[in-house]
């Protein structure tokens, strides 16, 4: 099926090398689609806040109901902490399949790039033909953050009125905007193990019109009302008691064996949804409760579920929920959908003819 609005032969066309008789010559067999690319620069003008939740929620929803899956995630460590790997996966429905390639490069920072480097490539389901490669970088942040708010959307209490924020790398900005639309928070209590990092989301907290402050874990734990948690942490900095009944936490920074965010103990006392349960239990934040046997997998339910109205979400305002976001292949592919469609609908997309 090929991309929604392509027929509109829109965009830039950049055209294959003309073929000399000496080695460019294929037969064409089959009619193909022309691929488009969406590069990094145009995706903050393509995508919103509010597209990236719509499609990561939809994108759940798929899961939940059976019409969309993730394929089986390879991520390999190239040592001194870098990570590289591909999530991939099919929404037949959608019309979407394809592959997130990319990574964690801890020196880049100091080298003025992000860390996460990713780009999405986007197949035809029915012929798998190549239709898009995307830049991934902004749209990892968009969807990361989409999941964290969904989760608070559908799971923290609605009284909720402090946000605290374990972290303050480059994903915390976006976990901050994203949570502050779906609440109405009236204060942001943040941590980070390097405190150094932390008046940048104080500046985020500003624009959005919240009072912000540095705290200690034990005075975050008391006051928030919803906690996200997303560092690169090996180990719990956010223990069991620190958190008091009612709360909703976001657990958005372990998506890799050895990372770890809260305590074990924590995840026994709440009820534990994610975004996938096999990704959940291998490499996101419930790895570490599952090999203690503290909880089983059976008692972590998919956020999809609860938007589908297939399982029940928060049963009482004293419950400590806590959502595991792993990251998922279809969620990048939703919201690289997302960007080819409003690309190709400005006339913005590149465009090969293959
Ligand atoms: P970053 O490198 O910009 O920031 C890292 C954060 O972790 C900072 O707050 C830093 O102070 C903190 N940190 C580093 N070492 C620590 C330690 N030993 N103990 C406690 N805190 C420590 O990274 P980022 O882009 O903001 O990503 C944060 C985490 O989120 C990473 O682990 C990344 O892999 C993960 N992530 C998850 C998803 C998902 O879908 N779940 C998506 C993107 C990123």
């Amino acid at each position: 099926m090929p991309l929604a609005g392509l027929s509109a032969r829109q965009g830039l066309l950049i055209r294959p090398p003309k073929d000399t008789g000496a080695g460019f010559a294929r037969p064409l067999l089959f009619e193909r689609f022309p691929m488009l690319i969406v590069p990094e620069a145009l995706i903050a003008d393509l995508v919103t806040p509010e597209d990236a939740f719509a499609a990561v929620e939809a994108t759940f929803a798929a899961m939940a109901r059976g019409e969309a899956y993730n394929f089986p995630v390879v991520r390999e460590a190239l040592g001194e902490g870098r990570q590289y790997g591909f999530k991939s996966g099919l929404d037949r429905a959608g019309g979407v399949m394809g592959v997130k390639a990319g990574g964690y490069f801890p020196g880049n920072a100091a080298k003025g790039m992000i860390n996460h480097q990713s780009s999405v490539f986007l197949f035809d389901p029915e012929s798998g033909q190549p239709t898009a490669m995307v830049g991934g970088n902004l749209l990892t942040a968009l969807r990361t953050a989409a999941a964290s708010a969904i989760s608070i959307d559908r799971l923290a209490r609605t009284d909720a009125k402090v946000l605290g924020i374990v972290g303050a790398g480059h994903q915390a900005t976006f976990q901050l905007r994203a949570a502050a639309r779906v609440r109405r928070f009236e204060r942001v209590v943040a941590w980070n193990l390097h405190p150094e990092m932390l008046p940048r989301l104080g500046e985020v907290a500003a624009e959005l019109g919240l009072p912000f402050e540095a705290v200690s874990l034990d005075r975050l734990g008391a006051e928030a009302d919803v906690i996200i948690t997303i560092t690169s942490s090996p180990a719990a900095s956010l223990l069991d008691a620190h958190v008091r009944p009612g709360t909703h936490l976001a657990c958005m920074g372990t998506d890799t064996i050895g990372k770890q965010e809260v305590e074990p103990a924590l995840l026994a006392r709440a009820k534990v949804f994610t975004d996938e349960v096999a990704q959940s239990v291998t490499l996101g934040e419930a790895q570490h409760a599952i090999a203690a046997a503290l909880i089983a997998e059976t008692d972590i339910t998919p956020l999809g579920a609860v938007i589908a109205g297939l399982a029940e979400g928060r049963r009482s305002d004293a419950e400590i929920t806590i959502f595991d976001g792993t990251g998922v292949g279809l969620q990048d592919l939703a919201v690289a959908q997302a960007a080819v469609t409003r690309a190709v609908e400005r006339g913005v997309a590149l465009k090969i003819d293959l």
